[in-house]
């Protein structure tokens, strides 16, 4: 047993990178989990999968290697006084949903109201991707999106809408098609102010958000 007698890191950002697998002991899980599944991972058509299965992980988690704040740290200041809605709309994702690590696909709306500093657009798109590839919940992801802008930015309101199909629940379980789920998080202006709310989703053209 190894007791380890200093106090433990925060695990608010994640497990401590030492506690990471080798490579080769995540090849060998995916193996376990084809023989799982029925098959013979020792034939043909299988040699290469644990290797493709994990470099596909690498793409679908690669939002733990991001700090969402930090890709939200240049702002840029000349807005000539600019204080309208400033909105993204449709920005496509694939996450996956952490209870049965089934892929979530979907697209989000990201808005915010500046308060003399805006942010360069692609910006709203990487911190949708930085929390996509991660294991998630939709209502959790909508939540960190829309917060880490309000803290970062500090805008006078951001509000953040996401619509996804979970395969969770497509393509298993209840096998539901052709259902998406919506959520919102509104903060500031766009929670206080209902003419800002409508204005957002009158820009978003969504008639199944309130
Ligand atoms: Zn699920």
């Amino acid at each position: 047993m190894n007791t380890n007698p200093s106090p433990s890191p925060s695990t608010e950002t994640g497990p401590d990178s030492s506690d990471k697998p080798t490579r080769d002991e995540a090849l060998q899980a995916v193996k376990t989990l084809l023989r799982w599944a029925g098959d013979d991972p020792d034939r043909e058509g299988l040699l290469a999968t644990p290797d493709r299965v994990v470099r596909s992980y690498d793409e679908f988690f690669g939002g733990y290697d991001v700090d969402p704040d930090e890709v939200l740290q240049r702002t840029f200041e000349e807005v000539e006084g600019y204080d309208e809605i400033v909105l993204l709309r449709d920005i496509d994702f694939v996450s996956h949903c952490e209870h049965h690590m089934a892929p979530i696909i979907g697209r989000a709306h990201v808005a915010y109201m500046p308060d003399n500093r805006v942010v360069g657009i692609s910006k709203l798109a990487r911190i949708v991707e930085a929390y996509a590839r991660r294991l998630q919940i939709q209502e959790k992801m909508t939540a960190q999106i829309a917060n880490s802008i309000n803290e970062v930015l500090k805008p006078k309101g951001v509000a953040v809408v996401i619509e996804a199909a979970h395969q969770c629940m497509t393509t298993r379980g209840v096998n539901k098609t052709g259902v998406t789920m919506v959520t919102s998080r509104m903060l500031g202006l766009f929670r206080s102010n209902a003419s800002t709310r409508r204005e957002f989703l009158a820009l978003v053209g969504s008639p199944q958000t309130r």
